[in-house]
């Protein structure tokens, strides 16, 4: 009988495809296992989604499978399900799907499960040759340079794409050896955790939540709502030494891996067993060997921000998202998951415990805390000797500003830094100026592909567009009028670093944002100066807002958080209370005493008064009820198509032929097409429908009608085009 397969490949097409298997393939095929197959002019690596012994097809339109790469299925049940839920979810394929929970290593088809690893070296007599003979060999010549330095794995040798035929030829010539070593897997710790160091005694608040959490069995999910300083940290690891104890593993997300070196270490020092820390700094081997040491169970705990979701785990315990409100679990290009709820859908489906920790839940996370879905355990106080931070609004309606500091601001710096202290000034924005402006006619210079003005870069020499990249030498002549009268406008942590220096020339300066972080390592060193006390005034974007404890930063200043109070996304104020409130919680966060000042031209601004009379958890309970009143997420369900085109026109019509497509009443209620906040962006105009649904089952339902149909109409050609579902931001 004939055997056929369905494959979904990493295609942008909605279905999966057939193919034929040859006899000889048959043996041991399933579900879940990869194999490579022609698709078109090339060769995809896809997985199996369904065996069946017909196929629609046509027998000479019917393709052969290339080879069966693998003999166990590459996902446990549980991932590949999970995959198959975000697919619907996310109004994605499930090759789409399948290729975000992947290794891009394992999507070239290296082994998921070798047995042993071959190695090529060079022989004595391949190290002693003279490489001159090769000139003519140039592949040989690369291959032999190589391996004089390092041995090379056969991994990487397929990942690195080197020459099959000079490593024939060198092999021939007896210049290379392999050695194969054979791998057994290390998992002692689930016989016996050994403890690297002793825990902090638990303060009664932290004491309570862990015993409820490792009394919990099965799939629960929890909220941790704790304050900065709170101790959050040592609850999970409170935990995580239960979850080991049982012979389970853990998986821990966290919004970025640079930023927070020392939590990592935390987590790394506390017990002496294998931590797999899954980043983007990795090459696409150690990415895959991460992944590797995860699923057979060598590795105890797993760290990673978002893409480590979907790495498997032979024995299952625990899943926690650390700062679970981060944006940066929402992923905003191709596939547009939310990592957050795909951890919790995972923890279902796994059977196991789901604790997503912030000082500042979303609002999603909120209500489903609130309205019982999740538990909710909550930590008011500050764990060892901290105090509360003391906080302060300066008005700075008609004040003079110095580099964008009022003289109350500077006057209180002076005092923490005369006191030995450290200050930290937030500014969330980088360059020097956030425009070019000319001091004769007035003109703003502004992008030539997007609706936006230049930033100036002046350490670079630059004026640099921060949305589509564009960048030129700053100009010596207004664009305009000619005029060389030529200033920056507005203020950027470049320029405040400089008057800092003048201004306070004792107490050495550190900036930390894209610009001074770019160079590999430079953070890292940044961070270890801060902690050592090298610099005593630390200025940056939000990059220093997250997660950092700086035991001597007793003063926090926002010098210009106006914007983000008027943005017109919905979710602005959300934002603006987590920014506003996980900055000042960096101040006092050891025994010392921390205070807070804001500045900002609207002091009566309503939500800006509630935020820091009531704190974040009340503030955020208000917002809920102000989203439920609007109809906005969480209460209702939101999509947003987004279309870009050449032509605003071609968005727009594809637009509405979309919103044709759809229902429209009194539960389900389409806006737009409208003109996206950035308009115009690298050259082309962006328009987007949002579509707000009462219910989510309905909005499921009516989309998977549409989705088919959407595709067929003519203008889809002419744009491109996204859905985003549960979007982060309307930008
Ligand atoms: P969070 O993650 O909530 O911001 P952390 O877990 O990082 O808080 O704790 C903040 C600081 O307090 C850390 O330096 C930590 O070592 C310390 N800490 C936490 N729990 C205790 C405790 N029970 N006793 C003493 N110090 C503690
Ligand atoms: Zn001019
Ligand atoms: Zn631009």
């Amino acid at each position: 009988m004939p055997v056929f397969v369905e494959v979904a490949l990493p295609v942008p097409l909605r279905r999966n495809f057939s193919y034929r298997v040859k006899d000889q393939q048959q043996a041991g095929l399933q579900i879940g296992l990869r194999v490579k197959v022609p698709f078109g002019s090339q060769q995809l690596i896809g997985l199996i989604t369904a065996i069946t012994d017909s196929c629609d097809l046509a027998p000479h339109q019917i393709k052969s499978v290339t080879a069966v790469l693998d003999d166990a299925p590459l996902l446990p049940d549980s991932l590949y399900k999970l995959t198959l839920w975000a697919a619907r979810y996310y109004f994605t394929t499930q090759g789409q799907m399948l290729s975000q929970a992947l290794p891009v290593a394992l999507r070239k088809g290296l082994e998921a499960t070798p047995q042993a690893v071959v190695e090529y070296h060079l022989s004595p007599q391949g190290r002693n040759a003279d490489p001159s003979v090769l000139t003519r060999a140039p592949a040989q010549k690369k291959l032999h340079e190589l391996l004089l330095a390092n041995p090379i794995s056969h991994d990487e040798f397929i990942t690195q794409q080197l020459s099959k035929a000079a490593l024939k030829a060198l092999e021939q010539k007896h210049w290379i050896e392999r050695q194969e070593k054979v791998l057994c897997h290390d998992l002692s710790w689930r016989q016996q955790l050994i403890m690297n160091e002793s825990p902090h005694k638990l303060n009664k608040q932290q004491a309570v939540a862990v015993s409820v959490l490792t009394q919990q069995q099965g799939f629960h999910c929890t909220l941790l709502e704790g304050i900065t300083g709170s101790g959050k940290t040592e609850v999970y690891l409170a935990l995580l030494e239960t979850i080991l104890q049982q012979g389970k593993q853990a998986l821990i997300l966290v919004p970025e891996i640079g930023l927070t070196p020392q939590t990592i270490n935390r987590f790394k020092r506390r017990f002496e067993v294998n931590v797999a820390v899954i980043h983007s700094g990795l090459t696409d081997n150690q990415r895959l060997e991460a992944w590797r040491q995860a699923r057979v169970g060598e590795a105890a705990i797993i760290i990673g921000t978002r893409s480590a979701l979907f790495t498997p785990m032979a024995f299952p315990g625990l899943i926690i998202l650390d700062e679970e409100h981060d944006s940066s679990f929402k992923q905003q290009e191709g596939v547009r998951y939310h990592a957050r709820d795909l951890a919790v859908m995972r923890g279902h489906l796994e059977d196991i415990q789901v604790v997503l920790g912030s000082a500042t839940p979303s609002l999603e996370t909120l209500q489903n805390a609130l309205s019982g879905r999740y538990h909710h355990l909550e930590l008011s106080e500050r764990a060892g000797a901290a105090q509360k931070v003391k906080q302060g609004i300066i008005d700075i309606t008609s004040q003079p500003l110095k580099a964008g500091m009022s003289a109350s601001l500077i006057n209180e710096m002076r005092m923490h830094l005369d006191a030995g202290n450290q200050v930290l000034l937030f500014l969330n924005r980088r360059g020097f100026a956030p425009a070019l402006l000319c001091h004769e006619c007035g003109h703003l210079h502004e992008c030539d592909r997007c609706d936006a003005f230049f930033t100036v870069h002046q350490g670079l020499n630059e004026i640099c567009c921060h949305h589509c990249g564009n960048q030129y030498a700053i100009p010596r002549q207004c664009h305009q009028c000619g005029s060389t009268m030529l200033m920056g406008h507005g203020l950027g942590t470049e320029q405040l670093e400089q008057e800092i220096v003048k201004l306070f020339p004792k107490y050495p300066v550190v900036r930390i944002d894209r610009d001074t972080t770019r160079r590999k390592g430079s953070l890292e060193q940044q961070l270890q100066g801060i902690h050592m006390g090298k610099y005593k005034i630390l200025v940056g974007t939000q990059m220093l807002a997250k997660g950092h404890h700086f035991p001597d930063v007793t003063l926090v200043g926002l010098l210009d958080v106006d914007g983000a109070l008027f943005s017109a996304d919905f979710r602005a104020p959300e934002r603006f209370g987590q920014l506003y409130t996980q900055v000042s919680g960096r101040a006092g966060r050891a025994d010392k005493p921390g205070k807070v000042l804001l500045q900002t031209h609207q002091s009566d601004n309503p939500i800006l008064r509630d935020l820091l009379k009531r704190g974040y958890g009340e503030f955020a309970r208000s917002q809920l009820k102000e989203r439920q009143q609007a109809l906005l997420p969480p209460a209702w369900h939101m999509v947003l198509i987004r279309a870009e085109a050449h032509l605003a026109e071609d968005a727009d019509a594809f637009l509405t032929r979309t919103s044709e497509l759809l229902p429209q009443d009194k539960d389900f209620e389409i806006i737009g097409p409208i003109p996206a906040p950035l308009d115009r962006k690298a050259g082309k105009y962006r328009r987007q429908l949002i579509l707000q649904a009462k219910s989510r089952q309905r909005l499921q339902n009516e989309f998977e009608r549409v989705l088919a149909l959407i595709e067929q109409i003519p203008e889809s050609k002419r744009c491109r085009w996204s859905i985003d579902r549960d979007p982060q931001d309307l930008m």
